[in-house]
């Protein structure tokens, strides 16, 4: 079997999954990968976790700010925050940013964007067509 076939068979095996299993198995939240210097936390995988998400990163950055409490300055790469955060403190945020402002409520997948709706930024999954009001971050 070549390993195109073989992509093909698990394609298929794929499709044949019900929905709510697929959702599960194929996206994975990203982890963060930090590190304490001082008196900060770094984190070296940012944008990669933004672009995991098909964020900008800025407004990751704004969410984390606000939940995390703490400044966050960004040196293209990776982020400064300026208090000592466990890892697990961090993905914790993130796990919750993603199910706010990346996953489907209604099909749980990430393939979602922002747009507006009747001048209301909302925010619609392109995969099955369900949206929601786009929370502000506060
Ligand atoms: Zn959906």
């Amino acid at each position: 079997m070549t390993s195109y076939e073989y992509e093909t068979l698990l394609d298929r095996a794929w499709e044949k999954l019900p929905e709510k299993l697929k959702n599960h198995s194929r996206f994975e939240i990203p982890k963060v990968d930090s590190f304490v210097e001082g008196n900060q936390t770094i984190v070296r995988n940012f944008n990669e976790i933004a672009n995991t998400f098909g964020r900008e990163p800025r407004h990751l950055m704004t969410y984390l700010s606000k939940e995390l409490a703490a400044f966050i300055t960004s040196d293209g790469k990776r982020v400064i925050i300026n208090r000592v955060l466990r890892r697990e403190m961090i993905n914790k945020r993130v796990d919750e940013y993603a199910r706010e402002y990346v996953l489907c409520h209604e099909c749980g997948r990430p393939d979602t964007k922002f747009t507006e709706l009747a001048g209301e930024k909302i925010i619609k999954c392109e995969a099955c067509g369900g949206w929601r009001p786009l929370r502000k971050i506060k």
